[in-house]
């Protein structure tokens, strides 16, 4: 059974139906926990409801992984699996405007960023197939030793059965950095989307089975934070725990892993800086700084959204930011032309107010935005925002807000620029924009950050390592670094010798 047709292919998605559980292959009914609502947060419309998964559910899923762990996807072949991923790869494409359009209306969106993700998406599985042939010939390898009488070999073996917990502002992508490595390595799956975006993890279960991938390697169970994702993370068969989301949730996953010893790879928060030198051409600068905090609503783990702007050219640099984010076009992410859609929900709305307000209330200098537009009453909208002279204790300039939020101060020189960008919990990212190459070069090395982007922000590529220092995560994602999440490495040490060792049966006794 597929999980219901939803009616993608009108211009906006009004009804998806009632979606069920992903485990060992088939659509199954949640044991107790019922369903919940999926919401588009531009229309505040119903949209569909899914399956909210509870400890039996769970239990279930994380059985049918086990077993289809030990059933031969464990111990397949890269270059079998590659088939898998690679046949996934093209169902995507296949489905790619429907499949972008379930993500504007779950995530609110435009559609085009929504249509580049499922690009991403579709690579994503295609280069792990890549990855997952070359792990064949990895297996094996030799590894040189100082003492000639032993040979040691070394095999990559997979995890076993991995959790994937993740969030709600790339929902299919977010799935696919973690799914297809660990498809590539040969673990086995059990992944739980965010509650406020369930719906396109839910279609790769049919992707799963429309490709014939064997009953239980992927399993998607739809499910709050407290019932589902806590007891899979509990859950003593399961042997890794991937997940991105926030540092508070993060630190509550950690803790419970720790209890059984389970692996886990933590991608969580930011406070990235933007680093904007005099020498810096103003427009280059002004459109960098708008991708990295407007795009996807500036609802990005790496979001670059504290910017500190040297003296000199601040004056013109905010004259011209504030010029042009006033002329963003907000709106339903259906409508053509929209560049900036509602927040994901009602929650993440009025956590983002109320971090505007409170700039307000304490003075912080607002320099455009901060409102809901004026023509949008219904959805969850607020207008590209950006706080100016931001004191380096307040909140808007320490805590991640997660929204079209911006916060500005600026700098006098390289040492000063560089300490207030390092001057923070997170360490996720960073960006330097200036004409001088060996500026940017000492800057880069000098910040505190896991990605650093120079003369230009966000730019993500599958093939480069992802993730952060300091409390923005443990590990890296994407590349081969994310193969490596769902690995363990064995020696095989073996003794190639003639003479006897000796040690307590001497020779000649
Ligand atoms: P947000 O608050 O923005 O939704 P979270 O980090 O809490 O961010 O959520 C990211 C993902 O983590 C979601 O899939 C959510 O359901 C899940 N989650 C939340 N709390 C827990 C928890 N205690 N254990 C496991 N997963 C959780």
């Amino acid at each position: 059974m597929a999980s219901p047709k939803s009616d993608v292919h009108s211009s906006s998605v009004t009804n998806t139906g009632r979606h069920l559980l992903f485990i060992d292959g088939v659509w199954a009914e949640p044991m107790e926990g019922g369903f919940f609502p999926i919401v588009n947060p531009a229309t505040e419309q119903v949209i569909g409801e899914a399956a909210a998964a509870t400890a039996p559910d769970v239990d279930k899923a994380v059985k049918a992984a086990r077993r289809a762990f030990a059933g031969g996807w464990g111990k397949s072949s890269g270059a079998s699996r590659a088939v898998y991923l690679r046949a996934m790869a093209a169902r995507i494409m296949e489905r790619k405007e429907e499949l972008a359009r379930l993500e504007v209306a779950d995530n609110g969106k435009p559609l085009p960023e929504a249509l580049w993700d499922i690009d991403d998406v579709a690579g994503c599985f295609s280069m792990y197939a890549d990855l997952a042939e070359a792990l064949d010939q990895r297996q094996n390898e030799p590894l040189a030793l100082p003492d000639d009488r032993f040979k040691t070999v070394l095999r990559h073996e997979p995890v076993g059965v991995a959790a994937q917990i993740i969030p709600w502002n790339y929902p299919l992508l977010m799935a696919a950095w973690k799914v297809a490595p660990a498809l590539a390595a040969g673990a086995t799956i059990v992944l739980k989307p965010s509650e406020l975006t369930p719906l396109t993890a839910i279609e790769l279960g049919n992707i799963a089975n429309d490709v014939g991938l064997p009953k239980g390697v992927l399993n998607v169970l739809t499910g709050f934070g407290g019932p589902a994702g806590a007891s899979l993370v509990a859950h003593p068969d399961v042997d890794k725990v991937a997940f991105t989301g926030s540092v508070p949730t993060g630190s509550k996953i950690m803790m419970k892993a720790a209890e059984d010893i389970k692996t886990v790879s933590l991608e969580l928060g930011g406070k990235s800086p933007f680093l904007v030198f005099d020498d810096a051409d103003v427009e280059n600068a002004v459109e960098w700084v708008m991708f990295g905090i407007f795009w996807n609503q500036g609802q990005v783990c790496s979001a670059t959204s504290r910017l500190l702007v040297q003296d000199k050219i601040a004056p013109k640099l905010y004259a011209r930011l504030a010029e042009e984010a006033a002329k963003i076009k907000i709106g339903d992410g259906f409508e053509d032309g929209t560049l900036l859609g509602p927040l994901v929900s009602k929650s993440q709305y009025d956590k983002v107010v109320a971090a505007v307000d409170r700039g307000r209330k304490d003075g912080v200098k607002l320099l455009t935005g901060g409102n809901r537009p004026a023509n949008l009453n219904t959805g969850y909208f607020l207008e590209p925002t950006v706080f100016v002279d931001v004191p380096t204790d307040h909140p808007l300039w320490r805590e991640e807000v997660f929204g079209p939020v911006l916060a500005a101060r600026t700098f006098h020189d390289e040492a000063e620029a560089v300490a207030l960008a390092n001057d923070s919990t997170f360490g996720l990212a960073a960006a330097v924009m200036s004409k001088d190459k060996g500026r940017c070069a000492r800057v880069a090395e000098a910040l505190e950050a896991g990605i650093v982007w120079i003369n230009c922000s966000q730019p993500t590529f599958l093939q480069a390592p992802w993730g952060g220092v300091k409390k923005s995560g443990i590990g890296r994602e994407l590349g081969h670094w994310g193969l490596e999440n769902y690995l363990e490495v064995k020696q095989v040490t073996s003794y190639e010798s003639d003479d006897a060792w000796g040690w307590y049966i001497k020779s000649g006794n």
